[in-house]
């Protein structure tokens, strides 16, 4: 940001709010044995941000959130405060594809996600942009109106995050340019309702250098999409190299990025209080102890003990 001449640089712009920070900071946590689990799983690793699935991920099957999960769900974070919590959609919703079948049960599933994340009190819904498979204009088009879609039949408050993506085969979304384009074809009446989750792992292998041009990157989503439209960021490392156009998470600090882009952001004043939630390998021996350590390094990184 430039400060016009004449005007002295305010200090208080560049310092840190650790404690701001830190409020926002956790995991993908499991609801092995139903929604109303996540808080206190989230809990138990001093989550104040969490991430879960309210259904099986890769089975079509649509779950209900009735009034009593929803009251349970409620207690659970009274209980055990983590402060923000989203959902993520299903791996196999595709809200682009140019197959109507495909597309008409992308749609159904994606309203069973918004209906039972609004139930839930959700702050948000991290959607992946779909695949376009056959052409990318026509795509990017599809995926725009199947969130109208959806969120005029699921009315409501909770916003769709649309996730950046590492740009395998025809996904969409692996560019700033992608992502502002389908908000911007989303219908007036429901744009304000989309918003962007930022994965690390999936920009870097999508070809936004994280290591080398840190501020360049956020300067260009700034520009692009705009830095007050990123409500959640996923902290991921990356098994596989620069521009890989892979999406293989690795722990922080152990893959492609290295710690210091993972710094950075715990100290960068532009994404204090951004929620921040990793979606790190859980380990071999339990869901607790790398997540733990993952934490512990971030907020060591961010200057908090
Ligand atoms: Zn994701
Ligand atoms: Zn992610």
């Amino acid at each position: 940001m430039r400060t016009s001449s004449g005007t002295r640089p305010r200090r208080e712009k560049t310092i840190v709010d650790p404690g701001k920070n830190a409020e926002r900071l956790g995991a993908h946590v499991s609801t092995q044995g139903g929604c109303p689990t996540a808080p206190r799983r989230g809990f138990a690793i001093g989550a104040t941000a969490i991430q879960l699935f309210t259904k099986t991920p890769n089975m079509w099957r649509e779950p209900e959130v009735t009034p009593a999960i929803a009251d349970d769900f409620r207690r659970a974070r009274d209980v055990h405060p983590v402060g923000f919590a989203v959902s993520h959609d299903s791996y196999l919703i595709n809200l682009a594809s140019p197959d109507p079948a495909l597309r008409a049960r992308s749609i159904a599933a994606f309203i069973g996600e918004l209906t039972r994340s609004e139930a839930l009190g959700l702050d948000g819904i991290v959607s992946h942009p779909g695949n376009f498979i056959d052409d990318h204009d026509a795509g990017l088009e599809r995926n725009a109106t199947a969130i109208t879609e959806a969120l005029r039949a699921a009315p409501g408050s909770v916003p769709v995050l649309l996730e950046t993506t590492a740009g395998s085969g025809t996904v969409l979304g692996r560019s700033f340019e992608e992502l502002a384009a389908i908000r911007n074809l989303v219908a007036d009446d429901v744009r304000h309702r989309v918003r962007f989750c930022a994965d690390t792992c999936h920009l870097y292998s999508a070809g936004y250098d994280l290591v080398t041009e840190f501020e360049t990157v956020w300067d260009t989503w700034d520009r692009v999409i705009g830095i007050d439209l990123l409500t959640c960021l996923h902290m991921n490392d990356s098994k596989t190299p620069f521009a890989s156009r892979r999406d293989r998470h690795a722990l922080i600090g152990e893959g492609s990025l290295g710690t210091e882009p993972f710094r950075q952001i715990m100290v960068s004043p532009r994404l204090a209080g951004i929620p921040k939630i990793l979606e790190t390998p859980k380990g071999d021996l339990d869901e607790v102890t790398n997540d733990l350590a993952m934490l512990a390094l971030l907020r060591a990184m961010g200057g908090a003990n």
